[in-house]
């Protein structure tokens, strides 16, 4: 991790918290900050990717503003989180994306729309697209199969690698220090803290949104986006095994189980992605980085299009409208695979990574999985 100003900070932070500790109980960030009596610009990129934005520590903190320490835990780490993103983008040019995030990601969506637009339309005929289509294939009569599955394959695929490399490259620099690979017990130990979101319950009682309140909202809302995400995974399986396992053609019936997935998810997506829309409008902006609100909104912005328009798709497939909304469903899906190194969906990534090292440095002492001095 390059240093930078946000990295000068973040150390002059931690060393006034790791003085205090008055904050220890709210999240992993700080039993992590007390392994340490020096802060390295690997341990402030780990120690910025643990924290979960709750804002606990900023309503409890002595030394916020106005003290003259001028202390904001909180928007350091988040500043600091959005110039990890950048050192570890892969391949490396394309890190340039991550600033102004929120325009590039409006200019994305606005390219991949029209390019399948332009292409349906050019395609096929509009008896085709504006026409009624019902039973087995109906989808496909519009926008073939093979070319759903070659474009999917390509975009998912890479960002498939792109993310896995950035993760490798956070990993070798953050826990360079580690005795030995995480074994199965930290990484089982993450995915639990992960799949809880522990540490978005700051000291036990959730986020510090509005004010010094605590509120479990902001947990549930990712929670909804979280399994929703999962959801709309879990359904695309079943409908590959239903397709070229079973031979069944969608479009599936209403009831089954890749659509009753598809729409739990879709609402699962929509539920919390609008709900921490009008969180980012109702919270406290002062333990904030106003840096990084453009590609939060971004990515919230384009996992709501991608779910309404999937439901709207599922509500109407049996009229006119379905060849219209299957295009715009489909290029706003390929505009979120296009992007997904490249905008705050990274931050799961990472922040997987952070669980991993925290479980690890913090299990006991076992034989092979020793970690850290
Ligand atoms: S955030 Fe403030 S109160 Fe909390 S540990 Fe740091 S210095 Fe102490
Ligand atoms: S904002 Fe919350 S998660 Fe981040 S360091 Fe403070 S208490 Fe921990």
């Amino acid at each position: 991790m390059r240093a930078t100003d946000t990295v000068v900070e973040a150390r002059r932070v931690m060393e006034i918290c790791n003085a205090c500790r008055y904050c220890e109980g709210y999240c992993a960030v700080f039993p992590a900050m007390e392994l340490r009596r020096e802060f390295s610009n690997a341990d402030l990129s780990y120690l910025a990717n643990l924290c979960h934005d709750c804002r606990g520590c900023s309503y409890a903190c002595q030394y916020a503003p106005p003290h003259e320490f001028n202390l904001n835990l909180p928007r350091t780490f988040a500043e600091l989180r959005a110039e990890t993103y950048r050192e570890y983008a892969w391949p490396g040019p394309l890190a340039a994306l991550f600033r102004r995030n929120g325009v590039v990601v409006s200019l994305v969506v606005a390219l991949a729309l029209a390019v399948v637009l332009l292409l349906t339309t050019g395609l096929q005929k509009p008896s085709v697209i504006y026409g009624l289509h019902a039973g087995a294939g109906a989808f496909y009569a519009v926008i073939p199969l093979g070319l759903m599955i070659a474009v999917g394959l390509v975009t998912f695929g890479y960002a498939l690698l792109a993310l896995a490399v950035g993760y490798r490259r956070f990993w070798r620099d953050t826990a360079a220090e580690l005795k030995h690979a995480a074994g199965w017990r930290a990484w089982r130990r993450a995915l639990g803290d992960a799949a809880a979101l522990r540490n978005l319950a700051g000291g036990g009682f959730g986020c510090n949104d509005r004010d010094e309140s605590f509120s479990t909202t902001r947990r549930w809302l990712h929670h909804a986006i979280f399994y929703g995400f999962v959801s709309c995974f879990a359904a695309t399986c079943v409908a590959t095994v239903y397709h070229h396992v079973l031979g069944w053609i969608a479009p599936y019936p209403l009831l089954s189980v890749p659509v009753v997935l598809g729409m739990l998810g879709g609402m699962g997506l929509l539920i919390g992605t609008v709900g921490l829309l009008i969180l980012k409008i109702v919270r406290d902006p002062a333990p904030g980085a106003r840096e990084v609100l453009g590609a939060d909104v971004a990515l919230l912005v384009q996992l709501a299009l991608v779910a309404a328009t999937g439901l709207l798709l599922l509500a109407l497939r049996d009229s006119a409208a379905m060849g219209a909304l299957l295009a715009v469903h489909l290029g706003f899906v390929l505009a979120l695979f296009l992007v997904l190194p490249y905008g705050k969906f990274v931050h799961g990534v990472y922040r997987l990574g952070a669980l991993v090292h925290y479980a690890a440095e913090t299990a006991p002492v076992r034989s092979g999985e020793r970690v850290i001095e």
